[in-house]
């Protein structure tokens, strides 16, 4: 029976245990951390539980396909709800809130810029049909060679796919309001580079934005790590919690050294963040990438999150809430190109709790704050955090017309150093690398070790790349990988 050790716990190292241990593989998994989940742990304070990461639940058709794999559903594990609207965007000067019918939004978009309703169509139109190659076809990929694109569909989606444009000429060339182009853009800007560095095949997030909807796991996002743990544990996957790996080497078989013991295995799949692996858990001739290659890459951003709970209801906010009431294009730059703290932030407010009862205590709201900051940043105090937790309610209860200063009730703070603390991330990410034309595909850190050819490698710093959605194709591209190098069912 072929074994294998699973380094990490979040989706991409779950779905990789549960799919090797469904094609009879026997599997461990080994995690650092008290619990499973990764970035999507939660944590429970004063009657509140705070999901920790993840909060946008896009793509719900990647999770159904992830469970039917099993023959299972997502409704065995979760129930899911549509939000309606999708989200409210706080601009300067209005509010907009993103309805969940299409035929509404058109009417938006109409509203705000003669003939863009049509338009709009036509970009999501055109969006379908690379959501449908890139997320159904291009990222099940395993990334090893160029060649697995020069077969794929025979190229002929390629122009289509407009790899080779960027997102903003792209964007521009269909809409020219800028409110209704902050809202095409914050997807990608949100995920990991400036629009004009971002291929326009991702216009496939407006699509899943859009058209595929924006739904909530009743629990939190939470409930899809005990779905998934529950399954695995289902296929007979073993957990060991709370063991940090120290060492990954190669001894007739492969080796993972924990704080406790050697584990020895036929295959190992590295989950952790791939930078931690290569660098801290190989020995040094087994590395696989220079000190030069990683200081090079792009990283995605890193964030400066607040969980908040107030003992009160704070009316004018809703489920997902953006705040664009500042210069888009500044933070835009402070994050991706001067790396310098932000003079004047966008940032998100999750507030679960308008749709969930069971995250806040009674006539209470579970607030989450999110803002994205360049990875790496140095000079993080709690002053730091303190001025900018001040701006963000600031502004909160300015635009909502509702003051909650004074009924904070819990308030922690989460950024660049928990990030390398808690889950050993490169210059402290949230979401893995940048999605740039140079670092899609083929061209992301290898999804096999070249040397050791019974380690592989998933999750958001390996292919397709980062969030919840692709990092659980990731899993399971290995494991598919993995099954066709061993010959499992
Ligand atoms: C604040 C935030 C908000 C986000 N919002 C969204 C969103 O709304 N929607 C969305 O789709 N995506 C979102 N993302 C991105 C998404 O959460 C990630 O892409 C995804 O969870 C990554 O999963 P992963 O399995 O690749 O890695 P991880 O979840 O990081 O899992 C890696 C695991 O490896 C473990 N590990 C590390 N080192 C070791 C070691 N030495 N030994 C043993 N274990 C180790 C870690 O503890 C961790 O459990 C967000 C991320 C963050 C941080």
């Amino acid at each position: 029976m072929t074994t294998a050790t699973i380094i990490g716990s979040g989706f991409a190292s779950l779905a990789a245990a549960t799919s090797l241990a469904d094609k009879g593989a026997k599997v461990t998994v080994v995690e650092k951390n008290a619990s499973t989940g990764g970035r999507a742990r939660k944590f429970t304070e004063q009657g509140f539980t705070f999901d920790m990461g993840p909060s946008w639940y896009w793509m719900p058709d990647v999770f159904e396909k992830y469970f039917n794999r099993f023959g299972k559903s997502v409704s065995d594990y979760y129930d899911l709800k549509r939000l309606d609207p999708s989200y409210r965007v706080f601009f300067k000067d209005e509010q907009v809130d993103i309805p969940s019918s299409f035929q509404s939004l058109i009417e938006l978009f109409e509203a705000r810029e003669k003939g863009a309703g049509q338009k709009l169509r036509k970009f999501l139109e055109d969006a379908a049909y690379k959501y449908d190659a890139g997320v159904n076809d291009l990222v099940y990929k395993p990334g090893l060679s160029v060649l697995e694109f020069a077969q794929w569909k025979v190229m002929k989606g390629l122009f289509q796919l407009d790899l080779l444009k960027n997102f903003k000429d792209f964007a521009r060339g269909y809409f020219s309001d800028p409110k209704l182009l902050s809202l095409i853009e914050f997807p990608v800007l949100f995920l990991g580079a400036m629009p004009q560095d971002t291929p326009a095949l991702y216009s496939l997030m407006n699509y899943a934005d859009m058209k595929l909807g924006t739904w909530y796991p009743m629990g939190g996002m939470h409930k899809i790590v005990e779905g998934m743990e529950t399954l695995a544990r289902e296929k007979g996957v073993n957990f060991r919690l709370g063991e940090p790996v120290q060492r990954i080497y190669q001894n007739g078989s492969m080796r993972v050294v924990t704080d406790r013991e050697s584990i020895s295995s036929d295959v190992v799949v590295g989950g952790a963040d791939y930078h931690h692996i290569d660098t801290q858990l190989l020995d040094e001739s087994d590395r696989q990438y220079k000190s030069k290659y990683w200081g090079t890459r792009t990283m995605a951003p890193s964030c400066l999150l607040y969980y908040v709970g107030v003992k009160k209801k704070v009316d004018g906010l809703l489920h997902h809430n953006l705040f664009f009431d500042t210069d888009f294009q500044q933070h835009a730059k402070e994050i991706y190109k001067t790396n310098v703290w932000p003079e004047s932030p966008l940032f998100y407010v999750c507030c679960p709790s308008k749709t969930d009862d069971s995250v806040a205590p009674q006539g209470m709201e579970n607030i989450f704050m999110l803002i994205p900051i360049a990875p790496g940043l140095e000079g993080d105090s709690e002053a730091i955090r303190e001025r900018y937790f001040d701006t963000l309610v600031n502004r909160i209860e300015k635009h909502t017309g509702t003051s909650f200063k004074n009924d904070i009730i819990y308030k922690k703070s989460y950024s660049v150093s928990e990030f390398q603390k808690d889950y050993n991330a490169f210059k402290g990410n949230a979401y893995g690398l940048a999605n740039t034309l140079l670092q899609t595909a083929f061209l992301k850190p290898r999804i096999q070790h070249k040397n050791l050819n019974n380690l592989y490698f998933t999750g958001q710093l390996t292919v397709p790349g980062p969030g919840v959605p692709p990092s659980l194709i990731s899993g399971q591209v290995v494991a598919d990988l993995i099954a066709k190098h061993h010959k499992l069912n």
